[in-house]
């Protein structure tokens, strides 16, 4: 007979591990099947954890030099790339650690081996070791998350091309880096290296960055990386890399017309795929999306098979940590009884450049498409004290709210800190509030959070106080 559990959940990232925590807190009994060494998933171990800490450091690097305004004289700073790397690795080693201790605190059962479905309710886990057992779950979470792609004809071989992967881990700073496509990853880690001293062009195949965020915002984001030193090529067509006396040599085209480029390094930044292949799915008759490779779910998480459930990366929505943690929390309160449901209208998403692009909401640009009639309100950082205070007045806040009922519909900040400051507006669009609910907000005084209040002013009142 094989062990049997109330859940048994294929994948230790932020929807698996939540998932079954949430599940142990209310009385199920869950196991994990991860194939990783250590858990925390594509976040804790490739993602979003190494790659703060090397922002985070990278940006300190660079602030030092920016320290004599403030009367502070220090030397020229010098970098020791292994210490850092060194440091991130100590903080993914802590988290992961971390995760672990949580599931004995639970008791969640945890199996370390690659999984696939045999029935719709069994598991066969295959270990390192060649070993393999079989487990029952009176329902199965597929959370296996997402892998990055690449282009057609370009292999990623780890040395010259490369994922977001092996930018967490360069020895040396290269001398010149190209990243493909300018999204989350290029953009973030194009701002590492850059900051730590590498030539960095991004190649970007549409006519803008960050095609999803607010295309004002995006814009000032772009502005800004130019004056920080990344090189930008759009409309680019990436349409060969190879190998040429030690250096990768990119050929392709720059707004139709014929364009070569080389660097040390070529990073692939041009998205992800859900990992939904070898899973067992097709014998199971599992319906996957066939184009974007996504499991399609109903709004309780269950595929089109009774008692498979699928969250985070692998489904519909956007490829974010938080997102694929809330899906994994609200899945086992159904699991377990509850009603619950993730309002996917409130997911903020950040893009960790500095300084910071957080939005939550429509943008500008979805609002026009649906027709919506809106009034925008804007405060710049540049009049608030306490950015005058920090010397951190690049970058605006943008509100946008329905014209009639003055509800919020989106908040985009471009600014210092912007990652923590979004959680306000998050919050206020939780609770469908309005410009004027934060116009009438009390914010401290002197703070950042003072120039959300204020964006709020103008849309709600037509005019900001400070501006
Ligand atoms: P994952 O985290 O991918 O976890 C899936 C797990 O399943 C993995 O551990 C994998 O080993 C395991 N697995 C796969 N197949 C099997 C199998 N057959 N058997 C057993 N185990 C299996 N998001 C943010 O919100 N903020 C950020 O700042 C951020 N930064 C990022 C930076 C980078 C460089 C990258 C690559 C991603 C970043 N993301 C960020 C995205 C974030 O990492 C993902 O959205 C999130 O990890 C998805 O969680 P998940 O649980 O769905 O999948
Ligand atoms: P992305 O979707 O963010 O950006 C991909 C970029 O590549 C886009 O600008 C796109 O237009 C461009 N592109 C697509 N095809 C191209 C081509 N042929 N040539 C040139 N450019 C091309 O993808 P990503 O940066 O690889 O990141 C993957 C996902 O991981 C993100 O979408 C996000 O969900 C997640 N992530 C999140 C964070 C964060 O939350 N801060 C950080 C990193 C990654």
């Amino acid at each position: 007979m094989p062990d049997t559990f109330d859940l048994v959940i294929l994948g230790g990232g932020p929807g698996g591990y939540a998932c079954a925590l949430k599940a142990a807190q209310l009385g199920l009994k869950p196991a994990v099947v991860e194939k990783r060494p250590t858990l925390g998933g594509t976040c804790l171990n490739i993602g979003c954890i190494p790659s703060k800490a090397l922002l985070d450091s990278s940006e300190k690097f660079v602030e030092i030099g920016k320290l004599a305004k403030h009367g502070v004289i220090v030397d020229k700073p010098k970098l020791d790339l292994a210490r850092m790397m060194a440091r991130k690795n100590q903080v993914v080693d802590e988290l992961t650690k971390g995760i672990a201790f949580l599931f004995k605190k639970n008791k969640v059962a945890l199996f370390n081996g690659s999984g696939k479905l045999a029935a719709a309710n069994k598991i066969v886990v295959s270990s390192v070791d060649g070993k393999s057992n079989e487990i029952a779950g009176k329902a199965v979470v597929l959370a296996t998350g997402s892998e990055p792609v690449t282009l057609p004809g370009i292999a990623m071989d780890g040395r010259y091309v490369i994922s977001s992967t092996e930018a967490l881990e360069f020895d040396e700073v290269p001398k010149k880096l190209i990243v493909v496509g300018g999204g989350y990853i290029g953009l973030e880690m194009g701002s590492v290296w850059a900051r730590l001293g590498s030539e960095v062009t991004v190649l970007e195949f549409l006519p803008r960055i960050l095609p999803l965020s607010d295309g004002e915002m995006a814009a000032l984001a772009h502005k800004s990386l130019v004056k920080q030193g990344l090189k930008f090529h759009l409309d680019t067509r990436v349409a060969s890399i190879s190998p040429q006396d030690g250096q990768a040599v990119v050929k392709g085209q720059t707004k139709g017309a014929a364009a070569t480029f080389s660097a040390d390094k070529v990073l692939m930044s041009v998205g992800r795929r859900p990992v939904s292949a070898n899973l067992g799915l097709e014998a199971l008759g599992v319906a996957v999306d066939a184009k974007s490779g996504k499991i399609k779910v109903d709004p309780n998480f269950q595929t089109n098979v009774a008692g498979i459930y699928a969250i985070g990366d692998l489904i519909d929505g956007p490829m974010l940590a938080h997102k694929a943690q809330t899906d994994g929390e609200v899945l086992a309160e159904i699991l377990a009884g509850r009603k619950a449901m993730v309002n996917y209208d409130a997911v903020p998403s950040v893009v960790y450049i500095w300084p910071e692009l957080a939005s939550v909401g429509k943008t500008e640009e979805q609002l026009k498409d649906e027709q919506r009639e809106y009034k925008v309100g804007r405060f710049s950082f540049a009049h608030l004290g306490r950015s005058k205070c920090l010397d951190e007045t690049e970058g605006s806040v943008k509100v946008l709210s329905d014209a009639k009922s003055d509800r919020l519909l989106g908040v985009h900040i471009f600014g210092p800190r912007a990652s923590d400051m979004i959680a306000e507006a998050v919050a206020v669009m939780e609770f469908s509030g309005s410009a004027e609910d934060v116009a009438r907000t009390v914010h401290g005084h002197p703070t950042l959070s003072e120039a959300f209040g204020e964006a709020a002013r103008q849309a709600a009142y037509g005019a900001a106080l400070h501006a």
